[in-house]
C-alpha cells in the first residue's frame, strides 16, 4: 500500500462546480468568491468573511490594516508554521515567540509575560484544529493593566484601545469553542484554503470580522474588498458588466483576492463539511484512539475537552519516552511501509532564518519536547477501512521496533 499524507478532497460536486465556473467565462474575483463567503459567515455565525489569496495575504493585510509596523511586537508560538511569524516581519514589526502547553496551544501565562509597550497583537495558532485557550486570552488583552500599557499609534488601534487578538485557524474551520464556532473567540480569524488543509480552494484562506463596537464589521468588509484588490473602486467583475471603464485608486491596496476558479472548489466542499467532510474526520481520530489506547507508549492528543472541539486536521501522536532520533527512525520505517507521515511542526527556532534572527531553541522547551516524539499520520475523508487499519498497523510495528532498538543497544552497551 501507499497512502499519501494528505490529498486533496475532489469528488464530482468539486468538478462540477469549477466546470461551470470555466463555462460561465468568469474565472476571477466574482460570484463564486461571494457564495463561497456567504457560506463561510453561515458556518462561523459571523457578519463579515473576506476571502483572500493565502491565509499569509490575509495576515499581512489584517497586521497593515491595524497598522502594525516597525518598532511594534507581535506575539506568536514558537511551535506553527513559519508563516504566522513571517507575515509579522513582512510588516517590519517584531515577531516576539512564546512556549506552548501540551495540548500545543500558546501558553497564555508565557504570553503576559512577554506583553509590552510594544505589543500591538497576539496571533494565536490553533493547532491541529485544536482551538486555543481563548478565554484567557481574551481576558489577558482587556486586563486594565494590560491595556494602560498599550500605545496606540493609529486611528483603528485607538478605536480597539487594546492589543488585537487574531487566530490563525489555517487548521481550525469548523471547530467548537463554548458550543459556538471557535471564530467567535477572537477579534480576527484567518482561515487557510492550502491545499492540504480541511477546506481547499488550492490556494486561499479567509478573514473573518469579529470586531467590537465601534467597528462596523460591515463597513470593513467593504475596506478590505478594495484593500485586497490594489484599493480599486471598481473590481473587474463590475466593470465587465458594462461600458463602465472608469475607476478610481483611492490608497495603497495589495493585490490578494481570491479567483473564482478557485472559489469554486471551496464552495464544493463548504456545503459537504460540517455534516459529511469534518463527522469523517472525527471517526478516524477517535479510530486512531481506540487502536492505540492500549499501548503505554501512546500519547492521546487533545481533540475535545469541557470547552473546546476541534476540526480534526491533524491527528498528532506522540510516542512517550522517543528521543527526536527515534522519531525520525519511525518516520523512515513508516515510509518504507508506504505510509506517509509529516511533523507538526518544526519549532521556528529550528530554522535557519529565525536562527539568524537570534531565536534560541533554548527558550522553548516543551515545544522541542512536543516536536521530538511527534508524528502526524495521515486524517481525511478518502481514507478507506483497509488503509486505516493497515496504517494502524504498522504505527504499531514500526514503534515497537524503534523502541526494541532502544533495548538492544542498551544490553549491548
Ligand atoms: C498552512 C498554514 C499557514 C499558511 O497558510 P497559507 O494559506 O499557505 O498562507 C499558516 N499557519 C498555519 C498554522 C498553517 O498550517
Amino acid at each position: 500500500m501507499n497512502i499519501p499524507f494528505s490529498p486533496p478532497f475532489i469528488d464530482q460536486a468539486v468538478i462540477d462546480e469549477v466546470l461551470d465556473t470555466l463555462r460561465a467565462n468568469w474565472i476571477t474575483t466574482g460570484p463564486k468568491v461571494k457564495a463561497l463567503e456567504s457560506e463561510l459567515l453561515n458556518l462561523t455565525g459571523l457578519k463579515a468573511a473576506v476571502c483572500v489569496n493565502s491565509w499569509t495575504s490575509g495576515a499581512i493585510m489584517m497586521l497593515n490594516w491595524f497598522g502594525v509596523g516597525p518598532g511594534d511586537e507581535v506575539i506568536v508560538p514558537a511551535y506553527t508554521y513559519c508563516a504566522t511569524a513571517l507575515c509579522v516581519l513582512h510588516c517590519g514589526a517584531t515577531p516576539v515567540m512564546v512556549d506552548i502547553l501540551d495540548d500545543f496551544t500558546i501558553d497564555p501565562e508565557m504570553v503576559k509575560r512577554k506583553i509590552s509597550a510594544r505589543t500591538k497583537a497576539i496571533i494565536a495558532v490553533d493547532i491541529a484544529g485544536l482551538p486555543c485557550h481563548y478565554e484567557e486570552l481574551k481576558a489577558l488583552v482587556r486586563e486594565p493593566v494590560v491595556r494602560t500599557q498599550f500605545v496606540p499609534k493609529t486611528a483603528r488601534q485607538t478605536s480597539l484601545g487594546r492589543i488585537l487578538l487574531i487566530s490563525d485557524a489555517a487548521h481550525s474551520i469548523g471547530a467548537i469553542y463554548d458550543g459556538k464556532p471557535a471564530a467567535q473567540q477572537s477579534d480576527i480569524t484567518i482561515f487557510s484554503f492550502h491545499a492540504v488543509k480541511n477546506i481547499t480552494t488550492a490556494e486561499g484562506g479567509c478573514i473573518c470580522l469579529n470586531l467590537p463596537e465601534p467597528f462596523d464589521n460591515q463597513e470593513e468588509y467593504t475596506f478590505l474588498k478594495l484593500f485586497s484588490m490594489n484599493g480599486q473602486n471598481r473590481d473587474a467583475f463590475a466593470k465587465s458588466k458594462g461600458a463602465n471603464w472608469r475607476y478610481d485608486i483611492l490608497f495603497k491596496g495589495f493585490k490578494m483576492n481570491m479567483p473564482d476558479i478557485c472559489a469554486a472548489i471551496g464552495l464544493a466542499q463548504i456545503k459537504q463539511y460540517v455534516n459529511t467532510l469534518m463527522p469523517l474526520r472525527k471517526i478516524i481520530s477517535l479510530r486512531y484512539g481506540d487502536a492505540f489506547k492500549a499501548h503505554d507508549w501512546f500519547i492521546e492528543p487533545v481533540m475535545q475537552d469541557e470547552k473546546r472541539e476541534a476540526s480534526y486536521h491533524l491527528f498528532p501522536l506522540r510516542i512517550k519516552g522517543i528521543t527526536e532520533a527515534q522519531r525520525d527512525q519511525l518516520i523512515d520505517e513508516l515510509v518504507i511501509r508506504g505510509v506517509n507521515v509529516n511533523v507538526h511542526f518544526i519549532p521556528m527556532p529550528m530554522l535557519t532564518y529565525f536562527k539568524s534572527l537570534g531565536y534560541a531553541m533554548a527558550n522553548f522547551p516543551n515545544s522541542y519536547k512536543q516536536f521530538a516524539n511527534e508524528v502526524s499520520l495521515p486524517i481525511y475523508p478518502q481514507l478507506s477501512d483497509a488503509e486505516l487499519h493497515y496504517i494502524t498497523d504498522a504505527v504499531i510495528e514500526c514503534v515497537q521496533l524503534v523502541k526494541g532498538t532502544e533495548t538492544l543497544v542498551k544490553v549491548l552497551s
